[in-house]
C-alpha cells in the first residue's frame, strides 16, 4: 500500500525544496524526492560553483592586471586549480548540511531516489508506492550536446564543474549565460580559451548594448572570439588532444571542449505517460498562470515549465507561492514572470531587466522611447594602466518617461541591479531615478544622473 502523504515534491532543487519546505511550515505533511544532490543544479553544478570559480577569477585578475598600479609588488609562483576546487566542494558541502538541518526543522521527509509517477497521484521510488493529494514537478534540467561526429569527446557544464585539474587549452561552443561565464573564468584563470559563436554575437538576444560592449572586452582582454563559427566534427588525436573542426573549413586543438549550447527539460523518464501531464514538443510541461499542469492536483516549477525563466530565484518564488496557494489560502497567489532581474557573470559583469532598446521601440513605438547612456571607466581601473569599461542604460517609455528596461555592464554590475530592480518594478520613472541623490563615488551613481 501507498505511504500518503498531502504533497510530494518530485525533485530537490531550487524549485522542489523552497516549495517543500514552504508547504512544511503551512502544516502539510510533505515528502521530498532527490535522486542525487539536495540542491539540484543551482547548488551542485549551476549559480553556486559557477560564482566561486567567478570569484577565483577575480582574484586572479586583481593580481594580474591590476595589484601594480596599486603599488603591490606581486609574483604569483603558481594557480593550483585543485585547490580552488577543494574549497569550492567544501562549500557545497556545508550547504547540504543547511538544506538537510533545514528539511528536518521543517519536518519534511526526505526519500533519496530516482521517483516516476505511477498515476496521477503516485511516485514510485525504489520499489516503495508514495502517493498524495498534491504533487509538484520539479526536475529541472541537463545539458544537452549537438548531435555531430565526435561531440561525445566533449563535455558540459557538468563536467566542467568535475575538472580537477586546469585544462590548458579550451574550447567552449555556444553563447548563451553558460557559455560565456565558464569562458570568461577559463580565460581569467589563465587557461587558452576560445568562444565559439554560431551567429555575429554572443548574447544576442540581450540588448545589443551589452552584446556589443561584451565584444569589445573580449577582442582587448580575451577570451579569443570566434564568431559565425559552427561546429562540424570533433576528433580525438593520439596525444589526447581535440581537434575541433567548423563548417568553414576552420581547426582548432584544444586539450577540453566544453558544449554549452543550451539545456533540456528532464521529463522523459519520469513516467509522465501514466498521468495527465501535457508535455509540448520539446518536453517541457504545460502549465497556467497558477503553475497547475492540465492533470488535476499535478503541478509544476523551475526550468522545465513552457516559456518560463531558467533562474533558481524564479523557481524558488513560484514554488513557495504554489504553497502559499495550495496550503495557505491564498488562492490568488502566482508567480509574476515579468520584469525579472538577471546577471550574466561575464568579465566584466552584465545586468539587466526589462525591455531592450529594440524590444521597447517595437512595443511603443520610436517616438515614444527615450533612452539615455552613459559610458565611463570604473574608477576601480581609472588608476591603473589596464582600463576597465563601465556602459550603462536605461530605456523609458511614454510621456511620463517610465523606466521599462536597465542595463548595465561594468565593474560591480552584479550587486547594482537588486535595488533599481525594486524601482522599477514599482513602475519608477526616470523623474524618480533623478529625485535620488548620488552616491558618490560608485558606478551605480550614473544610473541617477544620465542626462
Ligand atoms: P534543478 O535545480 O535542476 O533541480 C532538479 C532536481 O531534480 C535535481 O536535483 C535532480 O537530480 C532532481 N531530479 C530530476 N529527476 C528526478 C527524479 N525522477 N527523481 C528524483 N529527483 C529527480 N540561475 C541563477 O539564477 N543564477 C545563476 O548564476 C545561475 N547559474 C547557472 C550556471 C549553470 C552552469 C547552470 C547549468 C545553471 C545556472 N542557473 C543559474 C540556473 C539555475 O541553476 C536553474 O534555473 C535552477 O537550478 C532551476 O531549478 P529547478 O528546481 O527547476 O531544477
Ligand atoms: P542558453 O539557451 O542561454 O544558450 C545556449 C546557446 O547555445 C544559444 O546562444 C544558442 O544559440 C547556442 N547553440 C545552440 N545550439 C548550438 C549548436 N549546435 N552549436 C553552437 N551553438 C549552439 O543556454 P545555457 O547557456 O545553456 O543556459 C541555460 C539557462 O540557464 C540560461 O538561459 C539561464 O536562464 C540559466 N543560467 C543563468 C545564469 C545566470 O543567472 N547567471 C548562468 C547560467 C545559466
Amino acid at each position: 500500500m501507498a505511504q500518503h502523504f498531502d504533497y510530494i515534491c518530485l525533485g530537490a532543487g531550487s524549485g522542489g525544496i523552497a516549495s517543500a519546505n514552504r508547504a512544511a511550515m503551512r502544516g502539510a505533511k510533505v515528502l521530498l524526492i532527490e535522486a542525487k544532490a539536495l540542491g539540484g543544479t543551482c547548488v551542485n553544478v549551476g549559480c553556486v560553483p559557477k560564482k566561486v570559480m567567478w570569484y577565483g577569477a577575480q582574484v586572479a585578475e586583481a593580481m594580474h592586471l591590476y595589484a601594480k598600479d596599486y603599488g603591490f609588488d606581486v609574483s604569483v609562483n603558481k594557480f593550483d586549480w585543485s585547490k580552488l576546487v577543494e574549497s569550492r566542494e567544501a562549500y557545497i558541502e556545508r550547504i547540504h548540511g543547511a538544506y538537510d538541518r533545514g528539511l528536518d526543522s521543517n519536518g519534511v521527509t526526505l526519500v533519496r531516489g530516482y521517483g516516476r509517477f505511477v498515476d496521477n497521484n503516485t511516485i514510485e521510488v525504489n520499489g516503495e508506492h508514495y502517493s498524495a493529494d498534491h504533487i509538484l514537478i520539479a526536475t529541472g534540467g541537463t545539458p544537452t550536446i549537438p548531435n555531430i561526429p565526435g561531440a561525445e569527446y566533449g563535455i558540459d557544464s557538468d563536467g566542467f564543474f568535475a575538472l580537477n585539474e586546469q585544462p590548458k587549452r579550451v574550447a567552449v561552443v555556444g553563447a548563451g549565460y553558460i557559455a560565456v561565464e565558464l569562458a570568461g573564468v577559463l580565460h581569467a584563470l589563465g587557461s587558452e580559451t576560445h568562444l565559439f559563436v554560431r551567429k555575429h554575437a554572443p548574447l544576442r538576444s540581450f540588448d545589443p548594448m551589452l552584446s556589443e560592449a561584451l565584444m569589445e572586452s573580449m577582442a582587448t582582454d580575451g577570451p579569443s572570439l570566434h564568431t559565425h563559427s559552427i561546429p562540424e566534427s570533433v576528433t580525438k588525436n593520439a596525444d589526447g588532444s581535440l581537434t575541433l573542426k567548423l563548417e568553414n573549413g576552420e581547426s582548432y586543438e584544444v586539450d577540453t571542449l566544453i558544449w554549452a549550447i543550451g539545456r533540456r527539460p528532464s521529463t522523459d523518464k519520469i513516467g509522465l505517460e501514466n498521468t495527465d501531464v501535457k508535455l509540448n514538443d520539446k518536453g517541457y510541461v504545460v502549465v497556467d498562470a497558477q503553475q497547475n499542469t492540465t492533470a488535476k492536483g499535478i503541478y509544476c516549477v523551475g526550468d522545465i515549465i513552457e516559456g518560463g525563466i531558467e533562474l533558481t530565484p524564479v523557481a524558488v518564488k513560484a514554488g513557495r507561492l504554489l504553497s502559499e496557494r495550495l496550503f495557505n489560502g491564498m488562492t490568488e497567489a502566482k508567480m509574476d514572470y515579468s520584469l525579472v532581474p538577471t546577471v550574466v557573470f561575464s568579465h566584466p559583469a552584465i545586468g539587466t531587466m526589462g525591455l531592450t532598446e529594440p524590444e521597447a521601440i517595437a512595443q511603443y513605438g520610436e517616438e515614444n522611447v527615450k533612452v539615455y547612456n552613459s559610458g565611463f571607466t570604473s574608477m576601480y581601473t581609472a588608476v591603473t594602466a589596464h582600463r576597465q569599461a563601465c556602459k550603462m542604460k536605461l530605456v523609458c517609455a511614454g510621456k511620463e518617461e517610465k523606466v521599462v528596461g536597465i542595463h548595465g555592464i561594468g565593474y560591480g554590475m552584479d550587486e547594482i541591479l537588486q535595488g533599481f530592480g525594486v524601482a522599477i518594478k514599482m513602475g519608477a520613472t526616470k523623474a524618480d531615478f533623478d529625485a535620488v541623490v548620488a552616491i558618490h563615488p560608485t558606478g551605480a551613481e550614473e544610473f541617477v544622473t544620465m542626462r
